[in-house]
């Protein structure tokens, strides 16, 4: 972490401080986004994931808990260019930007508080273990719902909530958890959408059931449809059906496609890697890196 964006500028990051009474820093209120770059070695380059789609979303995030935004999609693109060039790592990174509000004040409105955007970058390795698989619990802590806090926005508040899930998860022996909305329906894990493979069909929670609207989650529809010719199906899905799921796995930015070996101490399928999250996946890390060249309009080379 040697530079980062803030104030408008590109300033050594040690230099990139808030004050204690930010109003983010205080009531929870910035969204961000978590970004990828990868490198890749041979070509000698690093290449950004969708970015645009990021940042597409990180204006919708804006739009819904009233965060101004300064910059266009282009402009949020060019200084993350500018941001990583001058970075300059030969190796997987993960970039960070933030619209906060960041005035110094009391009172918890929305409308009427100034706001900033900063971005930091950092040097990021695997987030959960895609080669051998993970091992999932439902969580006891139910995702938020978008009638108290919109999970479709990515807020720095709403992450409570997953880390309370993660925690849980972790402090008894499990990898990941996985969140049942209020209504009992499956919504996604802390940090990751879910798929799963029931009688030869791909199956997603619908875009309703308190999930973030996540890009990974588009990119697998899109390998699933295209190289594998599977439609995928969204809509509702039951916590029992994950018990007799074939196969499942988890996507995100963070996670890529990690595979679930088993869900509350049952096995997924035979408890191996199933045959259609492997093919997933390899298709997923050859894109990411540009080793496929109907996917490279995924990426922007830094
Ligand atoms: N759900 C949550 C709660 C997340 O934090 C993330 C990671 N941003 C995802 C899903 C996956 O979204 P994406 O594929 O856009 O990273």
């Amino acid at each position: 972490m040697k530079y980062a964006f803030f104030n408008g500028k590109i300033v050594p990051f040690k230099d990139a401080k808030v004050s204690i009474m930010t109003h983010a820093f205080n009531y929870g209120t910035a969204c961000f986004e978590g970004i990828r770059g990868y490198y890749n070695p041979k070509k000698k380059q690093l290449f950004i994931l969708k970015l645009a789609d990021h940042y597409e979303r990180l204006l919708r995030s804006c739009k819904i808990v009233r965060i101004g935004m300064k910059y266009s999609v282009d402009e949020l693109c060019d200084i993350t260019l500018k941001l990583a060039k001058k970075n300059n790592y030969h190796e997987d990174v993960y970039i960070r930007p933030l619209a906060y509000k960041s005035q110094e004040k009391i009172g918890l409105g929305l409308s009427g508080v100034d706001d900033d955007f900063c971005m930091f970058l950092s040097p990021f390795g695997k987030y959960l273990d895609t080669s051998k698989g993970i091992n999932v619990c439902l969580s006891t802590w139910r995702r938020i719902d978008d009638s108290s806090i919109p999970a479709r926005a990515k807020l720095t508040g709403s992450y409570i909530n997953s880390s309370l899930a993660k925690s849980e998860a972790v402090e008894n022996g499990y990898d990941e958890a996985i969140m049942l909305s209020m209504d009992g329906h499956v919504s996604e894990g802390s940090g990751e959408n879910i798929f799963m493979l029931r009688h030869g069909r791909l199956i997603t929670p619908y875009l309703a059931d308190n999930i973030l609207e996540g890009i990974t989650r588009s990119n697998v529809i899109r390998i699933a449809r295209d190289e594998l010719g599977l439609e995928v199906e969204e809509r509702s899905v039951d916590r029992s059906e994950l018990y007799v799921a074939d196969e499942i796995f988890l996507c995100g930015t963070g996670a890529e496609i990690a595979p679930v070996l088993s869900v509350d101490k049952r096995k997924v399928g035979s408890g191996k890697i199933g045959k259609i999250t492997k093919d997933i996946q390899k298709i997923y890390f050859s894109a990411v890196r540009g080793d496929i060249p109907a996917y490279t309009n995924w990426l922007t080379a830094v």
